[in-house]
C-alpha cells in the first residue's frame, strides 16, 4: 500500500515517529472566494492544494514531508464580496488562527514548516503570524507564494496583455484547466482587464515593481468579479506553470530543510 503523506491519515505513534525524523510540514492556505462567472469559488483552495500534493510527491524518498489539510477560508477585501461565494475572516482573526495552528504544530515537536500562500490578500497576514511565531518559539517557518515562484517563466509564456492576470485571469484559469476542474469556457470574458499600470503600481500580479501596495480593488471597479483575461488561458500554459512551481518550490524546500540556523 502507498504510504500517505497527509498529516491527517496518521496515528499519533506515526506522528511521533515523523517528529523524530524531523519531518517537514506543509500548510497550504487557500480561500473560498468568487472568481468570476467561469471559475469555481474553490479556485485558490484547489490550486494551493494541488501544489502541496505535487511537491510532496516530487520530494518523496528525499525529504520526509507531511501535508496538512488546506486552510479553506481566509480574508478577502469587502469589494470581492459584491458577488456571492466570498467567505471572509477578519485579518486579525486570521493572524491568530494561523498563529494557533503553527503554535500547536511546534508544541507537538515539529520544527520545519512551510506555509503555502495561495491567495493574494494574505501576504501581510501570514508574515505577521510568522513573525509572532518566531518571537515566541525561536522557530521560523517560511511562507512561499506559488504565484510568485512562477512569475519569471509565466512572464515569458503568457498570452494575455498587461492587466490580464490578477484575479480569475490567464494564470489561474490555465491552472484550473490543467487540473481538469469545472471551468466554464462559455463564460470567458476579457471586459475586466486591469487598465491601470504605472512604474510604481503594476496593473498585473506578474509584472513590474512591488515597491508600492495599492489595492487593485480600490483602483478600478470590476463588473464581472475578475481582473484579467481568461480567454488567453490554456491547459498547456497551466501545465508549464505547475511544473515550474513544483521545480522552484522543491529547490527552496531542500534549501530550507537542510539549513541549520547558526546559534
Ligand atoms: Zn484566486
Amino acid at each position: 500500500m502507498e504510504v500517505s503523506f497527509y498529516f491527517v491519515d496518521k496515528t499519533w505513534p506515526e506522528l511521533e515517529e515523523a517528529i523524530r525524523q524531523n519531518a517537514l510540514l506543509i500548510l497550504p492556505i487557500g480561500t473560498i472566494e468568487e472568481h468570476g462567472r467561469h471559475l469555481p469559488v474553490s479556485t485558490d483552495y484547489v490550486i494551493v492544494s494541488e501544489v502541496a500534493r505535487g511537491v510532496a510527491e516530487k520530494l518523496k524518498g528525499e525529504i520526509p514531508i507531511l501535508v496538512l489539510p488546506t486552510l479553506w477560508t481566509g480574508y478577502s477585501a469587502r469589494e470581492v464580496a459584491r458577488w456571492p461565494g466570498t467567505i471572509r475572516i477578519r485579518p486579525l482573526v486570521l493572524i491568530q488562527l494561523i498563529h494557533d495552528l503553527l503554535a500547536s504544530l511546534i508544541e507537538m515537536g515539529f520544527k520545519k514548516i512551510i506555509v503555502l500562500d495561495g491567495h493574494g490578500h494574505h501576504k501581510g497576514i501570514i508574515e505577521v503570524a510568522l513573525r509572532e511565531i518566531g518571537d515566541e518559539y525561536g522557530i521560523y517557518p517560511a511562507s512561499v507564494s506559488p504565484a510568485s515562484l512562477s512569475a519569471e517563466l509565466y512572464s515569458r509564456i503568457r498570452k494575455s496583455p498587461i492587466g490580464g492576470s490578477i484575479h480569475g485571469g490567464e494564470w489561474e484559469t490555465s491552472l484550473m484547466l490543467f487540473f481538469k476542474q469545472p471551468v466554464k469556457k462559455e463564460e470567458f470574458t476579457n471586459e475586466d482587464i486591469m487598465r491601470y499600470h504605472s512604474e510604481f503600481v503594476p496593473g498585473d500580479n506578474f509584472l513590474g515593481s512591488k515597491g508600492v501596495f495599492w489595492s487593485t480593488w480600490g483602483i478600478q471597479k470590476s463588473e464581472t468579479g475578475i481582473y484579467g483575461d481568461p480567454t488567453s488561458a490554456s491547459e498547456k500554459t497551466g501545465r508549464a506553470i505547475y511544473e515550474e512551481i513544483l521545480e522552484k518550490l522543491s529547490q527552496f524546500i531542500r534549501e530550507f530543510y537542510f539549513y541549520e540556523p547558526e546559534s
